[in-house]
């Protein structure tokens, strides 16, 4: 079960990628990925990158949640 916590949702089309996905596809930005925004592969919302803090958040708050 270590996969589902580097999934980003997107926000506006709920689909689900990798960082890696997110990164890929990330084509407008001359930095490739370097900018710490991801790309969502279907709808190309983008979204800043997870660091270490959000993923802390995300498990903080999931946690609270469940
Ligand atoms: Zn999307």
């Amino acid at each position: 079960m270590t996969a589902t916590e580097d999934l980003i949702t997107c926000s506006v089309c709920g689909t689900r990628y990798t960082e890696d996905e997110g990164r890929a596809c990330h084509v407008d930005c001359p930095l490739r990925g370097n900018c710490g925004h991801l790309s969502c592969p279907y709808c190309a919302h983008e979204v800043p990158a997870p660091t270490r803090l959000t993923r802390w958040l995300a498990r903080w708050l999931g946690r609270r949640a469940a």
